[in-house]
């Protein structure tokens, strides 16, 4: 398939197979995009959210990459112009944390934590750019944390990965304003995911406890928020850091 002029506006989300950017897809699919939908080992989980979205009658494929490889991320970017056309949203999803005291962390889960949640989304945002350029407009949403903001004991490498995707977004913010292209990050605290479920109820019940709104936050919260950002509802925001975690942190 190639793309006409009346094919979808396309969007990417980067570990679109699991948790929060399973939501992010398929919020992204009822608001008229053709969703890309990035995994990088869990094909069976893309292919499910893949399979809702186009039950709902939405628009939407997969496509197995991993984010922390150049030559994976600009063959895929490439493969999905081809396809569909250049990518108008791009949602830098995915992430993994591996926790750890810094006296303890391994030299190679600095580099596997700093390769996926940071060099990933620089990687796939200069992909990105590049075909929100011919399009003269765009929307790149990265999600960094709420521990990028406030640190954590135990994180400090996830921290500094998250912290730099700040950095990272607002010098692209003005390097592509011109272009119409904006940059923003979203910061959630606690989301419900699998990650929470595993907590005990005590744990949950000291967590909630620093939580204002007094509960844990939904990926419904979380893509309600992309969405927006998405959109052209938000056109005169760019270069921002935006918050979603129940005032955890203002
Ligand atoms: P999750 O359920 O663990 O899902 C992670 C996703 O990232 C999966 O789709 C996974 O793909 C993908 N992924 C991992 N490594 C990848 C790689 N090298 N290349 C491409 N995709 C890769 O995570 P989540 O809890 O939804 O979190 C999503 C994002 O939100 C992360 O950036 C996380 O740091 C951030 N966040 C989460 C919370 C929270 O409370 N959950 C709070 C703040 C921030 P596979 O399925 O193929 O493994």
């Amino acid at each position: 398939m190639s793309p006409t002029s009346s094919s979808p506006r396309v969007a990417l989300v980067t570990g679109g197979s699991r948790g929060i950017g399973a939501e992010i897809a398929q919020r992204l699919a009822r608001d008229g995009f053709h969703v890309v939908i990035n995994f990088a080992n869990r094909e069976d989980k893309a292919r499910e959210v893949e399979t809702l979205i186009r039950e709902a009658g939405g628009s939407a494929s997969i496509l197995g990459f991993d984010v922390s490889q150049a030559p994976a991320v600009e063959a895929a970017f490439e493969s999905v112009q081809k396809e569909f056309g250049n990518v108008e949203v791009l949602v830098n999803n995915a992430g993994i944390t591996i926790d750890s005291l810094l006296m303890r962390v391994k030299e190679t889960d600095i580099d596997r934590t700093l390769d996926i949640d940071l060099k990933g989304a620089i990687l796939c945002t200069k992909e990105a750019s590049r075909q929100m350029m011919k399009l003269r407009k765009g929307s790149i949403i990265s999600i960094s944390s709420i521990i990028g903001e406030m640190g954590n004991a135990g994180q400090s490498v996830y921290a500094a990965a998250k912290s730099g995707l700040i950095g990272f977004s607002k010098s692209v913010a003005k390097e592509l304003a011109s272009r119409q292209i904006r940059v923003n990050v979203i910061t959630p605290g606690f989301i419900q995911t699998e990650m929470t479920d595993a907590l005990t109820d005590a744990q949950k019940e000291f967590i909630l406890r620093g939580i204002p709104l007094g509960s844990f936050g939904t990926v419904q919260d979380v893509s309600e928020l992309i969405a927006f950002l998405a959109s052209d509802r938000s056109r005169y925001i760019t270069g921002q850091v935006i918050g979603i975690n129940g005032g955890m942190y203002m």
